[in-house]
């Protein structure tokens, strides 16, 4: 067996790379082409590639690493974890102490009449359980059409079947013969490009109302839940206005359905608070947690489960698990996870230190005469470029188009923030310091100047 290490030429690991790996959500005849960049080593918010540059990574990989890259306390759990007990599973009667000890914890932390975790090593998975857990609920409380579960265009909820369903990414759905049955979808609350005429205040209240008639055009008997992200992250970082959830919530509570809050980016500090449900004051029954959960050291996710749903869920069997729900390994690197979370105070500070922070910095973009508006809660935030702010203006351009050549810039820059459309978006690791903030904002903005010269070059500076 070839052996492969990071010294071999950048070339000719992108040539193996181009010949045998399958890139998720990439064109992979133009990958291979272009040729990946290869990422050797990683310490605090910095990458270093195959070429020794080291990149600023503002999205903490995917959106994921809270604690930073290179925490050794995490290596030696999970190493001690491998020696003592690698694998063992929780099907038949059997439990570990790793599991045990996570569950109590994340117990602790979550919102409150939370206080059981079902696992899965991600999200995609955990919003799989979900679609089947909420099904199963009203089946058991003698409800059984109540089915359908209603969730928001451009929300992502992951990409398997079920949960690439539960989502409202158009390119998703269009491969593959999604949607499933059963699930509905209504508008998102971004005001920057869909609000018209309206106040942000009223345009909330008009999106939040979409849920409400939803569930009266359904009727409410075969309504289940809806689900939603607190920010949705991949569709944009878009923050609703202050009149959404609190309406969102009132509808939820008046109407016999669940809530599920998918809270894959939110959760583990990234608003702020451990949970964005904190953040906004929503009160879900049913969330859904991966990513920085182990800071992404780890591939595991779950669903925290109100004491309601897990009454009524636990006095029937639920046929469902995988083989590794609660990984030992992935659990007591998660455990440790939070204890760095929380002990060093790293949530806290993105509260009231380094969120602030990032915030002032992050707004004073919109002095860039391609930045409209600049929307950020604790470390996510987002940038809408526009060719004209006064009218809120899209470019004439097909969406993305100066959005990809942005990050290209910011790729070149060795800055990794992402384009969703034509809004730039970072979530970077919650240990960012000021200096780095200050350096992600020096290289942003140049980016920005040259993502817009070059749209101009390209003949493309024109409003739709
Ligand atoms: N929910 C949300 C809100 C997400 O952002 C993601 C991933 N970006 C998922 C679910 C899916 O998680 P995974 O990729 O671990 O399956």
């Amino acid at each position: 067996m070839q052996q492969i290490t990071n010294h071999l030429p950048t070339a000719e690991l992108q040539a193996l790379d181009a010949a045998h790996h399958m890139h998720p959500f990439s064109t992979q005849d133009d990958l291979a082409e272009s040729g990946v960049r290869v990422i050797t080593a990683a310490k605090g918010v910095m990458l270093t590639d195959s070429e020794g540059e080291e990149i600023l990574d503002a999205m903490a990989g995917l959106w994921c690493v809270n604690v930073g890259y290179g925490r050794e306390e995490l290596a030696e759990v999970a190493a001690r974890q491998i020696r003592e007990l690698p694998y063992y599973n929780t099907f038949f009667k059997t439990s570990h102490t790793p599991v045990i000890a996570l569950s109590a914890k994340l117990a602790q932390l979550a919102p409150e009449g939370l206080n059981k975790v079902f696992y899965s090593s991600s999200g995609s998975e955990a919003n799989d359980t979900n679609l089947r857990m909420v099904r199963t609920y009203w089946a058991e409380k003698g409800k059984p059409s109540k089915q359908i579960i209603i969730s928001r265009w451009n929300a992502y909820h992951g990409s398997s079947v079920g949960s690439g369903s539960l989502g409202g990414m158009k390119g998703i759905h269009a491969q593959g013969g999604l949607p499933i049955p059963g699930i509905e979808h209504i508008d998102q609350p971004n005001w920057w490009a869909e609000g018209g005429d309206l106040s942000p205040e009223e345009f909330g209240l008009e999106r939040a109302r979409q849920l409400e008639a939803k569930i009266d055009e359904l009727g409410e008997d075969n309504v289940a839940a809806f689900i939603a992200e607190p920010v949705q992250g991949a569709g944009g970082v878009i923050i609703a206005p202050e009149t959404y959830w609190p309406e969102v919530m009132r509808i939820c509570r008046e109407r016999e359905i669940l809530f599920i809050a998918d809270e894959v980016i939110c959760g583990f500090g990234r608003t702020g608070n451990w949970f964005g449900s904190q953040t906004l004051d929503l009160k879900p029954d049913i969330v859904t947690i991966a990513k920085g959960l182990s800071s992404g050291y780890q591939p595991i996710g779950g669903s925290i489960v109100s004491d309601e749903v897990a009454a009524v869920i636990g006095a029937t069997e639920f046929n469902h698990g995988y083989t590794y729900s609660g990984h030992p390994v992935a659990c007591a690197v998660a455990l440790e996870n939070l204890r760095i979370l929380e002990e060093e105070g790293i949530v806290d500070r993105v509260r009231e230190d380094t969120g602030p922070y990032l915030k002032e910095k992050f707004e004073s973009l919109t002095d860039h005469p391609m930045v409209g508006e600049a929307k950020i809660t604790g470390m996510m935030g987002s940038l809408a470029l526009t060719p004209d702010k006064s009218a809120r203006a899209a470019f004439a351009a097909e969406a993305g188009t100066i959005g990809y050549m942005t990050r290209e810039r910011c790729f070149a820059n060795n800055l990794v923030m992402r384009h969703v459309g034509d809004r730039m978006i970072i979530s970077p690791p919650l240990v960012i310091t000021r200096a780095e903030i200050d350096l992600l904002i020096d290289r942003a903005w140049t980016s920005l100047d040259q993502g817009m010269a070059a749209a101009k070059e390209a003949g493309l500076w024109h409003s739709a």
